[in-house]
């Protein structure tokens, strides 16, 4: 048995992780699930967000599978996901997204996003100024970096042909021109991957008018997350898409999604985001086989579209579209 560390969070966060774990089981996936709480859960109970012995844990067994959690609202609560991603210099956001059959508006996407999970205008660092506020975008070497190269490395070793860079240097001369310049600069130790740039604004005109014609994206932080989400919403929303959030020793798998608390306790939410992360999760532990048989299951189950759920277009409960996947391991 593997140990894992299952962080079920809240909203619609222990409807759909309890529908994956039974998914991971019937597949054979063999884990041991270390259960901790996170987010408003913990808060409720111990006033903690992030509870010293959810860190511990995380450390001890480097791997987690994550619900979604919300983040109260207020003055001093700064998001949850953007603290366990400094807590565990988690610097990568990776985040595939492709076409499915049946679902996708868009039947031709298989995209890549690798976004910078550390820095830019994430650090949270604003403060008053007269008349307003500021915020800080931090953007340095190191960190920029270390993500452009997990991106061409990805590319090389997943047999992609080509890396683009998404930026604003145009206006962020300094910030953003730093990301591109390393970019650039990088891109010539790789000498087998072809790679452009593109500014965010074209580049969201460009996803949806061609996807086709890309492939890993690279990304500061907040380009990053808009864009993914884009590109969920190509091939059918976010109850589709996962994300995996990699450090040098802790790795941490989730949807792309929140907690909708619109649809919360009703038993309707759709848990292939969160599947789809199990399966990057079980990639990443060199399970690729038990992983290769859920994606297959899933795309049976879409294909088949007898137990939908309702953001893809059916009526399905979660429970429902669950049993489709296990019948159709
Ligand atoms: P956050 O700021 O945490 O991303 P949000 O409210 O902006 O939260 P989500 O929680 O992701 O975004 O929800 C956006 C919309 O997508 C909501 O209407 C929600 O019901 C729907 N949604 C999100 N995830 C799922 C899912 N797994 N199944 C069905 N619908 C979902």
């Amino acid at each position: 048995m593997t140990d894992i560390v299952l962080l079920p969070g809240d909203g619609i966060g222990p409807e759909i992780v309890e529908a994956v774990c039974s998914i991971l089981d019937a597949a054979g996936a063999d884990l041991k699930y270390h259960t901790f709480d996170i987010g408003q859960t913990s808060y409720d109970k111990c006033g903690e967000l992030i509870p010293a012995e959810t860190l511990e844990a995380i450390k001890k067994y480097k791997v987690a599978l994550k619900g979604p959690v919300t983040t109260p609202v207020g003055k001093g609560f700064r998001s949850v996901n953007v603290n366990l991603r400094l807590a565990f210099d988690l610097y990568t956001n990776l985040r595939p997204a492709y076409s499915f059959a049946n679902i996708s508006k868009y039947q031709n996407v298989d995209i890549v996003t690798v976004r910078e999970n550390t820095e830019d205008l994430y650090i949270g660092e604003e403060h008053e100024i007269e008349n307003g506020f500021e915020a800080i975008k931090r953007i340095t070497v190191p960190a920029t970096d270390r993500i452009i190269r997990y991106a061409f490395e990805y590319a090389k070793e997943n047999n992609r042909k080509k890396v683009t860079c998404i930026h604003k240097a145009n206006i962020l001369k300094q910030t953003d021109g730093l990301f591109l310049a390393r970019f650039r600069e990088i891109a010539k130790e790789y000498p087998t991957i072809a790679f452009d740039d593109k500014i965010i604004d074209n580049m969201c005109m460009q996803l949806v008018m061609y996807p086709e014609k890309y492939d890993v994206l690279v990304a500061p932080n907040l380009y990053g997350d808009i864009i993914s989400d884009l590109i969920a919403g190509l091939v059918g929303g976010l109850g589709l898409v996962p994300g995996a959030n990699l450090g040098k020793d802790v790795a941490i798998f989730e949807a792309v999604h929140g907690s909708a608390p619109d649809i919360a306790g009703q038993g309707i939410a759709n848990p292939i985001a969160l599947l789809q992360a199990a399966v990057m999760m079980l990639d990443h532990m060199g399970k690729k086989e038990i992983g290769k048989k859920i994606t297959d299951a899933i795309l049976k189950t879409l294909n088949d579209g007898k137990a939908l759920t309702k953001d893809l277009g059916g009526s399905a409960t979660t429970k429902e579209l669950t049993n489709a996947i296990i019948a159709n391991l």
